[in-house]
């Protein structure tokens, strides 16, 4: 929670302390709601999610004739709160009988997704999964080589390959995880845009191929979101989701950016459980993600 706090700073800042000093005044009038109104669309809450929080905001002041600073904005934390609820679904690992549980990732360069690999392999192993990472990014031999590093430290197989095809060092890897009782495969993929209509249609090819090796997998497709873009997430969950069907996010970079508001976007625009946020480099710093926690950390 401290980390979450320390993590969500700039959004906080952004956020968080002009709202204070606007809910200070101890009213909720029309202009303290237009003021309210144009911060949150700064920080990237989108046009449709600002529109519920204000009435939303609106309504419990009439409701319960808020008056004091305090409670204006627990009342805020509160709107937030809720609309954010439908993106918490923490993911469950579930391993069905005799073969793994099979996550992929997606996302465009840069967006996080080896590092997320990596801090799930360790997270995985400390709640006592045995994990198997698949270097399934086989366009940048530095991707490799990340995935390698982060498996020797944490005593996890890579299986990889130099350059070739990345559907068949994937295949592989759920097969050698099935033949050794292993609980949970990650399966890395290169980044592409959405732009990128060959890379897209690979990247539908990969999980084609995963659900080829093992009928009812992948169980997780989790698309990696840069959370410095704002709203450019709204553009690539549509049509990562179009691709590949994806079934949770992860938010990452939260730290480095003054557009935590985006979440909010999300859960109007494009509904996705977030399974993590990412508020830091270090491994504690991915963390699942709650609706509350995060709307206090943001305008509590
Ligand atoms: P990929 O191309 O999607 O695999 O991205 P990488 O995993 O290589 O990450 C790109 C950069 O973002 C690396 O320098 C990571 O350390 C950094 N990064 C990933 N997640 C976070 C996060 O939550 N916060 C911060 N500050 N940096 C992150």
């Amino acid at each position: 929670r401290e980390r979450l706090f320390a993590g969500l700073t700039k959004t906080r800042q952004q956020i968080g302390g002009s709202v204070r000093s606007l809910f200070a005044r101890g009213q909720v009038d029309d202009e303290l709601l237009e003021e309210l109104e144009a911060l949150l669309l700064s920080a990237d809450v989108g046009v449709e999610a600002t529109i519920i929080l204000i009435e939303d905001l609106r309504q419990r002041a009439r409701k319960h004739k808020l008056q004091t600073p305090e409670a204006i904005q627990s009342a805020m934390v509160d709107c937030l709160a809720d609309l954010l609820q439908p993106l918490e679904a923490p993911l469950q690992i579930s391993p069905p009988a005799d073969s793994p549980f099979v996550i992929m990732v997606a996302g465009i360069n840069g967006a996080g997704k080896t590092t997320t690999l990596g801090k799930l392999a360790h997270h995985f192993q400390a709640a006592g999964h045995s994990v198997l990472l698949a270097a399934g990014d086989t366009f940048r031999a530095a991707a490799r080589e990340q995935l390698q590093a982060w498996g020797a430290r944490n005593n996890v197989t890579v299986i990889a390959q130099e350059g070739g095809d990345p559907s068949a060092v994937i295949f592989d890897a759920v097969h050698a995880a099935k033949a050794r009782g292993i609980d949970v495969v990650l399966a890395d993929t290169a980044g592409r845009l959405p732009t990128q209509m060959h890379l897209m249609d690979e990247i539908a090819k990969i999980r084609r191929v995963i659900t080829k090796a093992e009928a009812t997998a992948p169980h997780e497709v989790l698309l990696v979101l840069d959370g410095t873009i704002g709203q450019n997430a709204i553009g690539q969950v549509k049509a990562f989701d179009k691709a590949i069907g994806v079934t949770g996010l992860v938010i990452t970079k939260l730290d480095g950016s003054a557009k935590g508001g985006v979440l909010a976007a999300i859960a109007k625009q494009c509904p996705k459980p977030v399974r993590y946020i990412g508020v830091g480099e270090q491994i504690e710093d991915l963390q699942p993600f709650s609706a509350r926690a995060f709307a206090e950390a943001l305008v509590g």
